[in-house]
């Protein structure tokens, strides 16, 4: 069997079956009314009835047990460093703790922890490239970590990043986090970025830690980067008002981390429904960081909005899976075929009182992981990190 840790193992053909509740991470639908999906070389090729579909001879059979799938989520704003290792915690293991709490997928903000990271501009360049391709040979737990995304500095050029580009690097860290702070000198970068097909974030808010500086909304929105990174803040954030401000005058991503203001999670979160336009809403941890590794950080995330901001929990999940993937070009995210087939078994979590799965998350229970799928490979059975789900899914064939 080829190394799971590595890009290249991928499954035969799987069949889950007994689904109870299938979450399509599409914002506009986002229950299914299909109970089995069918899998092969690691993506969805049926999704539907158990009846209507060719469920004969599958190398992996799954009873799902009435449990609920959703896409695997996915972290819009991680900061690893390398290996599975956080030098911001001094912590081994962060990444395949992160799967057991439902994550497949996380997309680095900047690999900014690294110690000694370099400032000068043919560093940052190399080190970009180096972290793109360290965890694309490399998944803890299985998890695909998009990294590769370098913090600009002053001086930078267009043709940096035609090179960066060029080197297979696609995204930005933390716009604000290194030299360039202005919005003029943010805009025409993150336009070069752009331009190369390079997606770019910003930090918004206060500083993160001793060193980092403020980002307001007026250098937020002159910036004009592709998503609004961490909008509550990482931790401080901007005046709830500007929050407000920044939904209404950008069409840009609405990215709300657990690591950040809570009250203003809630209040981002109502604003995108008010102002019609949930399918910018994104969900990230900003973990590591100063508060820790949250391993159960996106569903503490997802259960706070379903539960005190009164967000209807199945569009939550959406924030954390299919809105990403769209936002971010992915190719899971969505109960679709053709998609990668990355997924979570979920159940509500023993002795919740919700009356079922998201009437659990309305009461502002985390669920319990019963399973997590990555390429159609079972990476983990019942999470050792979630509370107990009361039922989970079990492999039968
Ligand atoms: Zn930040």
């Amino acid at each position: 069997m080829a190394d799971p840790t590595s890009g290249n193992a991928t499954s035969g053909k799987v069949v889950v079956k007994n689904i109870g509740l299938l979450l399509s991470g599409d914002i506009d639908h986002p229950i299914l009314d299909a109970d089995a999906i069918v899998i092969d070389h690691g993506r969805i090729v049926a999704v539907g009835r158990q009846a209507d579909l060719d469920t004969s001879e599958p190398q992996v059979l799954i009873d799902a047990r009435h449990t609920c799938v959703a896409p695997g989520l996915i972290d819009s704003h991680v900061h690893p460093v390398f290996g599975d290792w956080t030098p911001r915690q001094n912590q081994i293991g962060w990444i395949d703790s992160t799967m057991h709490g439902g994550v497949t997928r996380m997309i680095s903000a900047g690999e900014v922890h690294l110690p000694g990271r370099p400032k000068d501009i043919v560093g940052l360049k190399a080190l970009a490239i180096t972290a793109q391709r360290a965890f694309d040979n490399f998944r803890p737990g299985g998890v695909k970590v998009l990294a590769g995304a370098p913090i600009i500095e002053k001086g930078m050029v267009e043709q940096d990043f035609a090179d960066l580009a060029q080197a297979g690097v696609s995204l930005l860290g933390e716009v604000g986090l290194g030299s360039v702070k202005a919005g003029y000198e943010a805009q025409q970068m993150v336009a070069w970025a752009r331009k190369h097909g390079i997606q770019s974030t910003i930090h918004t808010g206060g500083p993160s830690i001793p060193g980092s500086g403020l980002i307001d909304k007026d250098v937020v929105l002159e910036a004009d980067a592709d998503v609004i990174g961490h909008i509550n803040g990482g931790h401080t954030s901007l005046p709830e008002a500007h929050v407000c401000e920044l939904c209404e005058k950008s069409s840009r991503a609405i990215e709300i981390v657990h690591n950040g203001n809570e009250r203003v999670a809630i209040a981002a979160a109502k604003m995108a429904l008010q102002l019609k336009c949930p399918h910018r809403v994104i969900l990230g941890t900003d973990g590591p960081a100063g508060s820790g590794v949250q391993p159960l950080g996106m569903l503490r995330l997802i259960a706070l909005l379903a539960s005190l901001g009164g967000i209807p929990p199945e569009l939550a999940f959406c924030f954390a899976t299919g809105n990403t993937a769209r936002i971010r070009q992915l190719d899971s995210g969505l109960i679709e075929v053709g998609r990668a087939a990355d997924l979570v078994f979920m159940d509500k979590a023993q002795h919740s009182p919700g009356r079922d799965l998201l009437d659990s998350l309305r009461l502002g229970d985390i669920p319990g992981v019963g399973m997590v799928m990555i390429d159609g490979i079972v990476r983990c059975g019942r999470s050792r990190n979630t509370p107990p789900a009361t039922e989970i899914p079990v492999i039968v064939g």
